[in-house]
C-alpha cells in the first residue's frame, strides 16, 4: 500500500517549433512529454512554459 508517486503536470512548448504539448516534471527537473517521446517535428526538448 504505497501511494502513487505524485507526478507534477505542465504544459510546454518545442524549442523547435513552438507546439504545446503537456509534458510531467521528473525529479531532477527532467521533463517529458507525457504519450509520446518526442514532438512531431521531431524534436525531444521542451521548455516549461510559465
Ligand atoms: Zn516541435
Amino acid at each position: 500500500m504505497s501511494s502513487p508517486e505524485e507526478q507534477q503536470r505542465a504544459p510546454a512548448l518545442c524549442k523547435e517549433c513552438d507546439s504545446v504539448y503537456t509534458v510531467r516534471i521528473l525529479a531532477g527537473g527532467e521533463i517529458e512529454p507525457i504519450g509520446t517521446t518526442a514532438c512531431s517535428c521531431g524534436s525531444e526538448e521542451f521548455e516549461v512554459v510559465d
